[in-house]
């Protein structure tokens, strides 16, 4: 009787269609999908007329359902929940760094079908409609910037091109930008995001893995400083080379990071999962990263660690 109930209501105005008689229970789900279709019709012609399709986007924290340009004005974070959704590489770096300061490197780099890899699509197709729809050339942008008083070298990568994921051109143009921070004695932040190595290049992606980490500790034999920065997701091989490389180790709120999925780890390991697995959250509470740092205080707090971490060359070159 409940249920009866219950479809009356959710029919509210349609009540005319209402049998008199009780529906026997096998009846029950027939009225209820035959129902349904004309509310949700109605239902989703009146909201077409009111708001324009694209403008609003629902939080997947909240599900708040927040206006696309306040998400974009809030640097694409929700203000009821602070939940952090996606940011491209271009606006991580306009919100990052001193305005007009930034000097992109080996913009035109573009990777190459070693492999000749052909699956469900070839490799080339792929990287073809990529480019077209983020209007990027690979998933990270380098470049040279000043962030407050510190010019710094700088490498943003974006999830938007196939996953953020770690191939040739993705290891050469960090490794080029490590090269040219330790060459000019300034420090290198790397702001991380990726599903891993680039499967289409095979070994050739899983050898970025040594030469980023490579140039890394020449840097660090210089005595210069490196940031790493982890969004969400950051896994895999890039968790596994330079992105746990960092003299500091920040992540963004929520983030998602660790080198193999749950799934994965709990069929290997046969055992549960403990809550907040592979959070940022969790992982600064046992100790792998330094700090979580909202997007929004990102600017600010790198300013003061860049302060911390130069502090004593600033020191040695005045004496
Ligand atoms: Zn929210």
């Amino acid at each position: 009787m409940d249920t009866t109930s219950f479809t009356k209501k959710s029919i509210g105005g349609t009540t005319t269609m209402e049998p008199a008689l009780t529906p026997p229970p096998i009846a029950h789900t027939q009225t209820t999908f035959a129902k349904k279709p004309s509310l949700g019709a109605i239902k989703s012609k009146s909201k077409k007329r009111d708001i324009p399709e694209g403008l609003w986007v629902k939080c997947p924290a909240c599900e708040t359902m927040i206006f696309d340009k306040e998400l974009d004005e809030n640097l694409k974070v929700c203000s009821k929940c602070n939940h952090h959704f996606p940011i491209g590489s271009r606006e991580r770096i306009h919100s990052l760094v001193e305005t007009c300061t930034f000097e992109e490197m080996d913009a035109s780099m573009t990777s190459v079908d070693m492999l000749n890899f052909k699956g469900v699509a070839t490799y080339k197709s792929k990287l073809e409609a990529y480019k077209k729809n983020t209007m990027l050339k690979d998933a990270v942008v380098t470049g040279l910037c000043k962030i407050g008083e510190h010019r710094a070298a700088l490498g943003v990568m974006d999830f938007n091109f196939l996953g953020g994921s770690m191939g040739s051109v993705v290891g050469e143009k960090l490794t080029r930008l490590i090269e040219r921070g330790t060459e000019k004695g300034w420090p290198v932040i790397i702001i991380s995001t990726s599903g891993g190595a680039r499967m289409y290049e095979g070994m050739f992606s899983l050898m970025q893995m040594a030469k980023t980490s490579a140039a890394l500790a020449y840097h660090a034999q210089k005595r210069l400083p490196y940031i790493s920065v982890l969004t969400h997701p950051t896994t895999a091989g890039v968790m596994a080379s330079y992105a746990s490389l960092g003299d500091l180790i920040l992540a963004e709120p929520g983030a998602m990071i660790g080198f193999a999925g749950p799934r994965v780890i709990k069929d290997t390991t046969q055992a549960e999962l403990p809550p907040g697995f592979q959070t940022a959250e969790f992982l600064l509470d046992h100790g792998l990263i330094d700090a979580i740092v909202p997007r929004k205080e990102m600017k600010s707090q790198l300013i003061a660690h860049l302060n911390f971490l130069t502090a004593g060359k600033k020191t040695a070159a005045a004496a």
